[in-house]
């Protein structure tokens, strides 16, 4: 462990932290990255790039985010991609196209096609299909690469679950007596981040929000493939099978046994018998700010200067993006408050 001070103490190297650190140092802050390690949320979720061609109607602030952002991604995704190059929205009916049609525009999305839903390859085709900018990634891969990029852009890395105390006569934060001191921490720990500010005596808002999603093995496709309508059903391809996605009932998940057959269902309608035979269901956590002060493509609170319902905290920033594909984004911002 590196025993000199630093400008930035990154907690946290999932999709997040390690973005976080690269940024910093690109603007030529002396920073160190600390994480334990442990798999969360970057390296288990259903690995779609975004393009915001999905959220464009439901969400534009954050179609508009991952528009702008993705390409920062650049070869580190492009070698990391699973699948076709381009996914599949596709659509039971007309009646919510133009709807579509209309956000992706607005959001300035470009690269959708339409194409003949017969073409698609579905046992039961389409009403309306389009072709759009969006692919799978396997994870494992694009963080691998990504901890390389941090390396070669001089930030260390270590394998350290990080403790913070906040002191007694003070609104500072401290990471351990064997932790470099720094000038800042930037907390990007993802669903851990409520329980390590509220250990440390730190007030928030944050909360965790549990998502079901399934895996399964066997013939599915390679392609990244959403319904737009129904449902909501998303596919995407995996190395070693399909990772499937379906939003909650008005936002809530059921049970295990529910939503594992909810998804199976949703794969049996599409023809997809063999993937629901197959399927397990997985849980995954997202946290976030509990009020809406937030961007939800990158909630960067900083604790300097606190929003309602948060303790001062005078050397700690906390950094959670909505997606993986708006880490960049999330990044800047943290970067941009720090300088
Ligand atoms: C089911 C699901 C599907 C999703 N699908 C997509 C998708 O397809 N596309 C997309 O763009 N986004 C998707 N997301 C969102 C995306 O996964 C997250 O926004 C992103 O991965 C968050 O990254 P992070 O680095 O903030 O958190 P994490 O990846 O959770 O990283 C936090 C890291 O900090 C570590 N840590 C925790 N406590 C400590 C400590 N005390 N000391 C040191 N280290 C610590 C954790 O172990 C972990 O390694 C999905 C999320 C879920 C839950």
């Amino acid at each position: 462990m590196p025993d000199e001070r630093v400008d930035v103490l990154v907690v946290g190297s999932g999709l997040c932290g390690l973005t976080t650190a690269v940024t910093a140092a690109r603007r030529g802050l002396r920073v160190l990255c600390l994480g334990d390690e442990l798999p969360g949320a970057s390296l288990a979720n259903f690995g779609q790039y975004h393009s915001g061609a999905v959220y464009a109607p439901v969400l534009p602030a954050v179609a508009r985010d991952c528009w702008q952002h993705r390409n920062r991604w650049g070869d580190l995704v492009q070698t990391a991609r699973v699948g076709e190059s381009t996914g599949l929205a596709l659509f039971h009916a007309t009646d919510t196209v133009d709807r579509y049609r209309h956000a992706w525009s607005e959001a300035g999305i470009e690269g959708v096609e339409e194409v003949d839903p017969r073409t698609v390859g579905h046992v039961t085709p389409p009403a309306a299909a389009f072709r759009i900018p969006d692919h799978s990634v396997n994870l494992a891969a694009l963080r691998v690469r990504l901890v390389e990029l941090a390396h070669a852009t001089g930030v260390p890395t270590a394998r350290e679950a990080v403790t913070l105390r906040r002191a007694a006569d003070s609104t500072l934060v401290s990471a351990g007596w064997s932790i470099p001191q720094a000038r800042v921490v930037v907390l990007a720990t993802g669903a851990a981040t409520p329980g390590i500010l509220s250990r440390a005596g730190i007030q928030h808002t944050l909360h965790v929000r549990c998502i079901a999603w399934g895996r399964a093995t066997g013939a599915g496709t390679k392609t990244l493939t959403y319904w737009l309508d129904g449902d909501l059903l998303a596919i995407s391809p995996d190395l070693n099978g399909v990772r499937v996605g379906l939003p909650g009932l008005t936002g809530m998940y059921g049970t295990t046994a529910t939503e594992h057959t909810r998804l199976r269902v949703a794969l049996g309608q599409r023809g997809f018998d063999s993937l629901a035979s197959s399927l397990e269901l997985l849980w995954g956590t997202v946290c976030e700010p509990a009020t809406p002060h937030a961007d939800p493509s990158a909630a960067v609170i900083d604790l300097r200067d606190p929003p309602a319902g948060w303790s001062p905290a005078a050397n700690l920033v906390v950094a959670l993006p909505g997606k993986w594909t708006t880490a960049w984004h999330c990044a800047d911002r943290v970067v941009d408050a720090l300088m």
